[in-house]
Parts: structure tokens; sequence; C-alpha cells
């Protein structure tokens, strides 16, 4: 069943005016964003991309849940193209004072501010406000509940594509707390669209997703047989906040069983990569030496965030023109 974010993203003419979820994306739309997003790329030492295609617009971040990563490559995205930031402090602002969301938001739409950045623990948020917000505002879902996190899986699309190429041969695991991970969804979805050979899913059985989650992808509950011959390997925090009742053992026996380490790295693929969201609990989900080892991509994912996040807005905004434009 398709996803109410799928459709709503869409305007009448089937662009993209929202950016709610990855599903429905063809491959051609995400490869578009992956090229663009290359294109903002720049080697390390080099002056970062800079152009205008923002210029005169307000990006307002509003995020209701904790962020470091992402919010501050927004931040940095949006000023890269020449937009103005607003960063509202949703801990303190009007929606503890009782304002609803909307009220938020169309104060924030009277200021002129044209792209909203949003977070929330909630399902469905992004959604709900995309269907109220005037035709030339857009709502980018930046994290929603443990659902979907769109910037996030084509980041991690774009580090895999820089260092293995083509996705066909590829087997990727994605490993830990899948059950309340909106980025392993995320991801899930991309790499599938892809066309990824093969995508594996390996969760203790309190933290496996359920039966209709994720189809296609193989499942496993032992990280030893999962990680077997595998190109990609993501791993993922531990989502505490989303669990109503502790859902594993103490964090050693997690390590022990689910922990990736340079012994299980073995039995990946020689060259296979190291992926992980951030924020990481070191020496639990992800040991430290692999972590900071050769193969860890963790830090490029970082760097590819500002580039993919740059590609998203400058997307957003020349679809807002074409629309303008009919
Ligand atoms: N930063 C990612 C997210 O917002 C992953 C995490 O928090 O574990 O979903």
């Amino acid at each position: 069943m398709t996803s109410p974010g799928a459709t709503i993203q869409r305007d009448s003419e089937g662009r993209l005016q929202h950016l709610i979820t990855l599903e429905g994306l063809t491959r051609d739309e995400i490869t578009g964003l992956l090229d663009l997003a290359e294109f903002y790329v720049r080697p390390p030492g080099e002056l970062p991309a800079r152009d205008q295609s923002l210029a005169g617009r307000t990006v307002a971040n509003l995020f209701f849940e904790p962020s470091t990563r992402t919010r501050v490559s927004f931040e940095i995205a949006a000023r890269r193209l020449g937009a103005d930031v607003v960063n509202l402090d949703m801990q303190t602002s009007s929606r503890a004072k009782g304002e609803t969301v909307l009220d938020t938001i169309y104060t924030l739409q009277a200021m002129h501010a044209d792209i909203l950045v949003m977070r929330d623990a909630e399902p469905g948020l992004p959604a709900f406000v995309a269907q109220h917000v005037a035709p030339h505002v857009c709502i980018l879902n930046a994290g929603e509940a443990h659902l979907s996190h769109p910037t996030q899986g084509l980041l991690d699309a774009l580090t895999v594509r820089q260092v293995k190429g083509d996705f066909s041969d590829l087997r990727i695991l994605i490993a830990g707390d899948i059950a309340h991970s909106r980025v392993a969804r995320s991801a899930w979805q991309v790499f599938t669209t892809l066309g990824a050979r093969e995508v594996r899913i390996a969760a203790p059985d309190d933290l496996m997703p359920a039966a209709d989650e994720f189809p296609g992808a193989s499942r496993y509950t032992s990280l030893d047989e999962a990680i077997e011959g595998v190109d990609v390997v993501m791993t993922l925090r531990i989502q505490r906040e989303r669990m109503k009742r502790a859902l594993f053992p103490d964090e050693r026996t997690y390590h022990h069983e689910f922990g990736i380490t340079a012994a299980r790295m073995r039995k990946a693929k020689p060259d296979a990569i190291v992926m992980h969201p951030g924020p990481m609990n070191r020496d639990v989900e992800i040991s430290s030496e692999v972590a900071d080892g050769p193969q860890s991509v963790i830090q490029r994912q970082v760097t590819n965030g500002v580039a993919v996040r740059m590609a998203v807005l400058a997307t957003m905004v020349r679809n807002v023109q074409a629309r303008r434009r009919l």
C-alpha cells in the first residue's frame, strides 16, 4: 500500500513539491538527485561548492527531536546556496505554549519562509503539514518517527555509489535495530530502487520489523551469517527513545551478538565498506577499531550529507519555479 506522503509530495504535474519519503521515487529521479549532489561534492581541503540557487529564499529548520548532523548540514547546505536560514528552538517554542503546529507553519509562511525542514517523533506530521501549505512552500522531511529519513537514504546511496559504482552486483547488509530505524527504511527503499542485487536485514528477534515490511529483503537473526560475503555493511544505533520497554539485553551482550567488529568484518568481502548514520554508540553496535578503520566511510557519509541536501534544496526550488511558469 502506498503511504500518503508518496502521493502528497507530488504536484498535479507529478513533480516533487515536497520530499516526505523515497517511496515512489523513480530510479531516474534518484539518479538525478545523486548526480546533482555529486556536482556539489568537493575534495577535502578545497573550498566548498556554492551557488545562488536559493538566493532570496528562506529555509526554516523545525526540529521537534534532537539532531546534530542533519540540522547542521541542512543549514550549511541552504547557506551555500544563498538562502537565509532560521533555526527554531522547538523545545521552547510555541508548540510548547500550546500553539498548534499548523499555526507555527502559517506564521513562518507569513514571514516568507518557503522551505520548511521538519523532524518529529510522531508519524505523519510532514504529510499533514504539506497538505496545508501554500503551493510555493516546500516541506522537507528530516526524520519522521521510525518511518522515513529521505535525505539520509540519498546520502547513503551517494556514498555507496561513489565507492562501488553500479548497484546491480552489490549485496548490502543493514544490521541492528531495524524495527525502530527510519534510516533502515529509507536506505532499503533507495538501494532497492537502484537495483541492488540483494538487501539483507539482520536484527535480534525483538528488533526485527513486521513481516510485511522490507519486502524482498533477506532476513537474518544471526549477524555472523548475514555478513558473509557482503559488499556494504550498514549498522544502526539502538533507538531506545522509541522503545516502550527494554528490548535487548545489556550493551555488552548486544556488542557480542550484534556488534560490527574487525573479526566479523573479515567475513564480509575484503573490500567491503562500513557505514553508520550517526550518532554512534562506540563498542555497542560498532567497535571503535572498525568505526575509525580503513573500511569505514562514516565521515564521507557526513560530507555527502551536505551535498545531498544542497541537491534536494536546489531541485525543490527549480520545481517551484517550473510550476510558476505553467
Ligand atoms: N541520525 C539518525 C536519525 O535521525 C540515526 C539515529 O538517530 O540513530 O534517525
